[in-house]
Formats: structure tokens, C-alpha cells, sequence
């Protein structure tokens, strides 16, 4: 039996080690020991929790409980009104559990307590969008030539959807994932990153809770190459929605062309912000720092390449450094932490091979550059804020995602030069424009290819609005009414209404 938190004070919560099985056919089916995986704590290595990991079997049985559900279960055939007040359900009860999913996911994954519990109210949020969506989602009629045939247009789910998803924003990427795929009436298996499955298992005893159909929803956790494969080349899935890296995606797309699966892909960024002349220098700057600081730089789409106007270059510099030398590090789960450590050992190391990497390649170091090793960081894997100048294009640090807290500057003539630089990567996730002309904005956004834009701002993120990259940064759209289209497919009838003859 799993063991809600809410059951218990907060600071047992925070200190007992809980078990965790898979979700599969809205049972918790515990795996042998020898398949328990222990989940630690980034911030001190402290085990948070046992884990049972698929196997190929175990999550084949969980694609055939979606594939029964689906079919033969009342899920499809459930009123769309019904279907979206259980999401709505679901929504309250993340709500009201908002605080110790938010200290779960801190715990996990290193995240700010404060940022932790804005993606917990954004998890509901996103429920609570797809479930008013659900029963205004409708088909059509539509005209004919021949008025003695009726023409209509039917929209309906897909049928079961293999969802797989990164380390960095766990419970709110599942929201995202299942939210408008059940509102849509599909069936679904997540997988969550085998770093970080709490918050996803928390969700699945919501969503047992709050009483979804059994099998409706599966939560696997496991390896990518095991699980995540399974998933993929699975007959009985019927499409593949992924978010995590290029290098993963790009082999999910050749996995899913065999079984000519329907895909979509939420991949990496290296995200640009522009710093014009006229922007207003301090409040650009904030945005700025928050744009690649936030979560450790550990976010799809953190704006990693910063571009400032020359005339502007010194003091924007100079206000920039100043505000990232006053990040509060410390443990995730204190009030005032800004920022924690990043995920894993061996994340850290990546990040501080590319560091050494950008210092060989002779780009020079502002601030930051290395781990912190004093008494009280060094059982985790906090890193300091890192801010590179004197870069070229072709740097690796410049054109690779290092996804950690490391910015790369660039001083800029004009507004074409600062655009071809920006779009100079292979990714177009977001990118970021700081200036007060109107003009302006309206000619470097249309120029600008990325799948999101902030003008002065960075990184918010709208349930209403459509997420996902351009160029190699993915393929279709997550969120706002733009989801329908990926969880659903058409289908077309004509009824014969005047009898007519051949
Ligand atoms: P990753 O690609 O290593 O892993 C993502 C998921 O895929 C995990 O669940 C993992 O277990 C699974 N996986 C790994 N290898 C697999 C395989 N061979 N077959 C099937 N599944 C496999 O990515 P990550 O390190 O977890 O996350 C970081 C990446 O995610 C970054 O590139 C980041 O930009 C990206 N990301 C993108 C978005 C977006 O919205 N575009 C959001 C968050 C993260």
C-alpha cells in the first residue's frame, strides 16, 4: 500500500523513506527487491525513496491495461462532461496536497521551495484547463454539395498515448502530458525519469483518489532504454509523446517511423536573450538573471546566450554580475534558497566539463566556474552561477545545451547583427527581447525563429498558450487548445439523409 503524505506531520513527511510501486491498471504492483531503485536527495545524497522499476514485461503489462482500458473501458465512452469533472477533481486535489507535493519535488530534484510551488499550482492549473476544455471540444457538420448527403466531422482520441519525460520539471511535464490527453478521452503511459519519480506517483494516488477508470492512466517508472523503448516501439501504443533531449528524441522518431507511430517531441534549447539600448537596464537585468538561473539553468528553455548592445555592454555587465553574485544557494527546501543543486553527480560533472571546456577554447570566466565544496554544499552537487564573456560562435558552450547555470555574452552592433547571432543555433525553443520600441519588437520577433518569445520578460509559461520549438527544438505544440490537435484525429462521415441511388 502506498502511504499518502498528507497522513502524516510534515516533518515525518520530510524524513521517512517511502516506497513507491508501479501504477499499472489503477493497482500499485510492487516489484522484486533486486528491482528497487533507491531515489536520492541532490542537495546531500540522502535516500528519499525505494522505487520499483519496470522491466519490458512489466511495462508491456501496463500498455495492455491502457490498450483494455481504452477499448472496453468507460473511459472513451464516458460523457465529455464526466471526463472533465474528474480532471477538475483532480485539480482540487493537487491543490490541496500543494505543499508536500511542492516539498517532494524540492526534495527530488533540487528545486527552490518557492519555484517548486509554482509549478505545483501550475500542475493544477493545467488539469483544471483541460478539464473545463474537455466538453467544448466538439466535431462538425459540413455543407455538401449534394444536400441529399450529410457531411460530418467526428473528433476522437487517438487511443493510447506513451508519454515519456525529463528530470527537470516532473510533476508539472506530466500535467502537461496528461491533462489534455485525457480530456480528450485517451488512455495514457507516462514514464517518468528514473531520477525523479516521485511526484509523478504521488499524482497517480490522486488520480486513483479522485476516481479515474482503472487503467485510464499507467505511471512506469524505470529506465529510458527499458521502459522508455518499450513504450515506443509498442504496438499497442498509438503515439509517443516525448520531452527530454535531441539525441533521445532523434532516436524515439526512428523507433516510432517503424511502427509509423504518431510522434511529437519537446526537446532542448540554447535560448537568446537581446538586450537593446533602450531597454530599461536594471529591470532587464533581473529578467535576464532569472532567465538562465532559474532551476539551477536546468530548463528547456532558459535563455543560456545573452546578446547586449554594445553602447549598453559595460553597465548592463556590471548590474548583471552584481545581481548573481546575491543568488541565495542553499538547500532547496529553505524559504529563502534561490538556488539548489543541479540533479546528479553526474550532471554536475557535465556541467563542469563544459566549463573547462569554454575556458580551453579561451573564452573567459566573469564569475562562478565551479562547484561548491564548503561544509555546508558539500554532500550535494550546488554549482555556482557562471557567466562566460570574450565567446565565439562556435564555441561548444555557446552552441550546446549545458543545461545548468552558465550564460554566455555576446556585445552586439545593430538589430540585424543581434538577430543573426541569435538565430544561429540548431535549436528555436525561446528566446528573449528587452527594449522599449514598439518598432522594434514587432521587426525582431518576426525575424526571431523560436517557438516562443518574451518581450521583456523570460520563461513564463501560459496553460492558454501554445509551448514547443522550432527547428530542431521539436515537433508540435503542448498546452492551450493547440493540444487537441495532438491528442486527437479525425474522422469523416457522410450519411446518406435523401436516400439517394447510385
Ligand atoms: P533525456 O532525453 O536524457 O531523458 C528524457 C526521458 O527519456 C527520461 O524519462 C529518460 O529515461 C528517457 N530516455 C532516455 N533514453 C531513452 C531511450 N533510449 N529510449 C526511450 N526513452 C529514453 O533528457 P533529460 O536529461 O531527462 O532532460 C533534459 C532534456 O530535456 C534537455 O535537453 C531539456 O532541454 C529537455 N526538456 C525539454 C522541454 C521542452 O518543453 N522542450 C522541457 C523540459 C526538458
Amino acid at each position: 500500500m502506498l502511504t499518502f503524505i498528507t497522513s502524516l506531520a510534515r516533518k515525518d513527511v520530510l524524513k521517512m523513506v517511502r516506497r513507491y510501486g508501479l501504477f499499472i491498471g489503477g493497482r500499485w504492483v510492487y516489484t522484486s527487491p533486486d528491482k528497487v531503485v533507491e531515489i536520492t536527495n541532490p542537495a546531500n545524497q540522502d535516500v528519499i525513496a525505494e522505487v520499483s522499476f519496470a522491466d519490458e514485461e512489466d511495462t508491456k503489462e501496463a500498455i495492455v491495461s491502457a490498450r483494455d482500458a481504452f477499448e472496453n473501458g468507460p473511459w472513451r465512452t464516458m460523457s465529455q462532461v464526466e471526463r472533465g469533472k474528474l480532471l477538475l477533481a483532480l485539480a482540487r486535489a493537487i491543490r490541496e496536497r500543494s505543499e508536500e507535493l511542492a516539498r517532494l519535488e524540492s526534495l527530488n530534484c533540487g528545486k527552490p521551495l518557492r519555484e517548486s510551488r509554482v509549478d505545483v499550482k501550475e500542475a493544477a492549473d493545467c488539469f483544471e484547463f483541460y478539464g473545463g476544455l474537455a466538453d467544448k471540444v466538439k466535431g462538425e457538420i459540413t455543407p455538401t454539395p449534394d444536400t441529399g448527403f450529410l457531411g460530418m466531422v467526428f473528433r476522437e482520441p487517438i487511443g493510447v498515448i506513451g508519454q515519456i519525460i525529463p528530470w527537470n520539471f516532473p510533476l508539472l511535464i506530466a500535467a502537461w502530458k496528461l491533462a489534455p490527453a485525457l480530456a480528450m478521452g485517451n488512455c495514457c503511459v507516462l514514464k517518468p525519469s528514473e531520477l525523479t519519480p516521485i511526484t509523478a506517483l504521488e499524482l497517480a494516488g490522486l488520480i486513483k483518489e479522485v476516481g479515474f477508470p482503472d487503467g485510464v492512466v499507467n505511471v512506469v517508472s524505470g529506465l529510458g532504454p527499458v521502459v522508455g523503448m518499450e513504450i515506443a516501439r509498442n504496438e499497442y501504443v498509438d503515439k509517443l509523446s516525448f520531452t527530454g533531449s535531441i539525441e533521445v528524441g532523434k532516436q524515439l522518431m526512428r523507433v516510432a517511423a517503424e511502427g509509423l507511430k504518431r510522434i511529437s517531441l519537446e526537446l532542448g534549447g540554447k535560448s537568446p536573450a537581446i538586450v537593446f539600448d533602450d531597454a530599461n537596464l536594471p529591470f532587464s537585468a533581473r529578467w535576464v538573471q532569472f532567465g538562465i538561473f532559474m532551476n539551477q539553468g536546468e530548463v528547456c528553455s532558459a535563455t543560456s546566450r545573452l546578446y547586449v548592445h554594445e553602447s549598453v555592454y559595460d553597465s548592463f555587465l556590471e548590474e548583471l554580475l552584481r545581481i548573481t553574485r546575491g543568488i541565495k544557494i542553499g538547500d532547496p527546501l529553505d524559504e529563502a534558497t534561490e538556488m539548489g543543486p543541479v540533479i546528479s553527480k553526474r550532471h554536475l560533472e557535465r556541467v563542469l566539463r563544459y566549463i573547462d571546456l569554454g575556458k580551453k577554447e579561451g573564452a573567459e570566466i566573469l564569475c562562478g566556474g565551479f562547484r561548491l565544496m564548503d561544509e555546508r554544499f558539500k554532500r550535494g552537487f550546488f554549482l555556482s552561477p557562471t557567466i562566460f564573456v570574450g565567446c565565439r560562435n562556435d564555441m561548444a558552450i555557446v552552441q550546446e545545451e549545458i543545461f545548468g547555470p552558465v550564460l554566455v555574452v555576446f556585445k552586439f552592433k545593430d538589430e540585424d547583427e543581434a538577430v543573426e547571432l541569435a538565430n544561429a543555433t540548431r535549436y528555436g525553443l525561446g528566446a528573449a527581447v528587452f527594449t522599449r520600441d514598439v518598432g522594434r519588437v514587432y521587426r525582431v520577433v518576426e525575424k526571431l525563429r523560436a517557438g516562443v518569445v518574451w518581450v521583456n520578460s523570460s520563461q513564463l509559461c501560459f496553460v492558454q498558450l501554445p509551448w514547443g520549438g522550432y527547428k530542431q527544438s521539436g515537433i508540435g505544440r503542448e498546452l492551450g487548445t493547440y493540444a487537441v490537435e495532438e491528442y486527437t484525429q479525425l474522422k469523416q462521415v457522410v450519411i446518406n439523409v435523401g436516400y439517394g441511388t447510385v
